[in-house]
């Protein structure tokens, strides 16, 4: 069995943390290939190492000094290495660094260093070897990941090597200087070493027990989810819900790798399994819920719309013309929505509405805005009765006037639009129907 395993920022922000990473490594002999973030948060407002580099190169690339900044960076790390009682040192490390901050190696070079000192700890406290992810990750002349390059070049590389650290969040050019993926990229290199190693499982650990059914900020103590499909993932993170960066999917979903997010904080804890597929039914009818505020609708009335040709190209042409893109787009015989984002719409807003007139010369057209969309996603409303008549009665029964409706063709999901300020007590009646009650 070979895993590869990811821990996140906040797994690695201290002695203690290295030590609990330590054990769960030791816990299970399949753990062979491990990818650290650089050191996160350690207390609520605390700062991550990655923010402090970046605003560190900031400062040198300004030509200030920057030492006490870099001092505060080499604290952290130091504070590991003796807690832990290694006998390393990491001054060379530290002194190239400071060269390349003067000599402007750039801003993704600074960033990286987070993960390549984090990694370098690790491996040495794991007894593991280490990889430098610039050796094994690349990218192409257009700064875009290079799969090809990398897939053949890593797999060769993790062939002879038992057991490595592979720092996460970057690679290299083709001219050698150093670049990331964006904010969180750690996961994204997790999920390419498992690709290339073809491991059985990539285990992504991280400060929470898993995909949880609903926002923690709106309901309190949400259940985990056990299983969900990349597809179910795939809607839940549009709509806000995050815990994997979403470019982390791809790798491992191509080769049928499944993903586990464990919480290093609670290792017994067995996390949420994501699939290509699977025949374990969700223990709810859905499988989660996710939100986001701050979209519009505009709506348009015409006489029979329905019978004149090409009238949704027309009327799709005028946002495309203005570079909106639209969300949603529910339609009636004589009505059409189109859901957008609003602060991309605002400021062009009477150029669309003029654009309208234009081109469909509508009857009516209504702009409203502070909608948030809600979707409920699962794998089991397809095969369930009910699911939208229990969704709407949950909602009247909690007052909430909804504004829109739009089922996808998958019966994955539903995705509803309510006034913002029913934002929260929306997705709590769907929670407390579908989770709580259960009925
Ligand atoms: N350290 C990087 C960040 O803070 C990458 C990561 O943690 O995955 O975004």
């Amino acid at each position: 069995m070979i895993k590869v395993v990811k821990f996140g920022g906040s797994s690695l922000a201290n002695t203690e943390q290295f030590q609990k990473v330590g054990d769960i490594i030791k816990k299970d002999d399949g753990r062979r290939y491990i990818v650290p973030s650089a050191p996160g948060k350690r207390f609520a407002d605390d700062i991550k190492v990655t923010d402090m580099l970046y605003d560190c190169y900031n400062t040198a690339v300004k030509g200030k000094d920057f030492s006490k900044k870099l001092d505060t960076i080499k604290k952290r790390y130091y504070e590991i290495i003796e807690g832990l009682g290694l006998s390393l040192s990491l001054e060379k490390e530290f002194k190239t660094m400071e060269a390349c901050f003067i000599g402007k190696a750039g801003r993704d070079y600074a960033a990286s260093r987070g993960e390549y000192l984090n990694g370098i700890i690790l491996a040495h406290y794991l007894e593991y070897e280490f990889i430098d992810a610039a050796e094994v990750i690349f990218f192409d002349e257009k700064g875009n990941f290079d799969a090809e390059k990398t897939d053949q070049i890593l797999s060769e590389r993790l062939l002879i090597s038992e057991r490595a650290v592979i720092p996460g969040f970057y690679g290299s050019m083709p001219n050698d200087t150093i670049k990331t993926f964006s904010r969180g990229g750690s996961d994204v290199t997790g999920s390419i070493v498992a690709k290339a190693i073809k491991a059985d499982l990539y285990e992504n650990w991280t400060d929470v027990s898993g995909f949880l059914v609903a926002d923690p900020r709106i309901i309190e103590d949400p259940e985990v989810i056990n299983t969900i499909t990349y597809k179910e993932l795939r809607e839940l993170s549009y709509m806000g819900a995050t815990v994997l960066h979403e470019d982390a999917i791809f790798p491992v979903r191509k080769q049928g790798i499944p993903i586990n997010i464990r919480n290093t904080n609670a290792p017994d804890e067995m996390g949420t399994m994501i699939v290509e597929s699977t025949s374990k039914r969700s223990e709810y009818t859905i499988t989660g819920i996710a939100g986001k505020k701050g979209f519009a609708t505009v709506s348009i009335e015409k006489d029979m719309m329905n019978s004149e040709l090409g009238f949704g190209r027309k009327v799709l042409e005028v946002f495309e013309k203005n570079k909106i893109s639209f969300e949603h787009m529910p339609s009636g015989i004589d009505t059409m929505s189109i859901v957008v984002h609003q602060s991309e719409f605002e400021n062009i807003e009477q150029e669309v509405l003029a654009g309208l007139h234009r081109n469909v010369q509508p009857d009516v057209i209504e702009i409203e805005s502070g909608i948030a969309l809600i979707a409920v996603v699962g794998r089991g409303m397809k095969s369930t009765r009910g699911t939208a008549g229990r969704i709407f009665s949950a909602l009247a029964h909690a007052r909430i006037n909804v504004k829109m409706i739009d089922q996808g063709s998958s019966e994955l999901n539903i995705i509803i639009g309510v006034k913002e300020e029913d934002f929260e007590r929306a997705i709590r009646a769907i929670y407390d129907i579908f989770v709580i009650t259960k009925i």
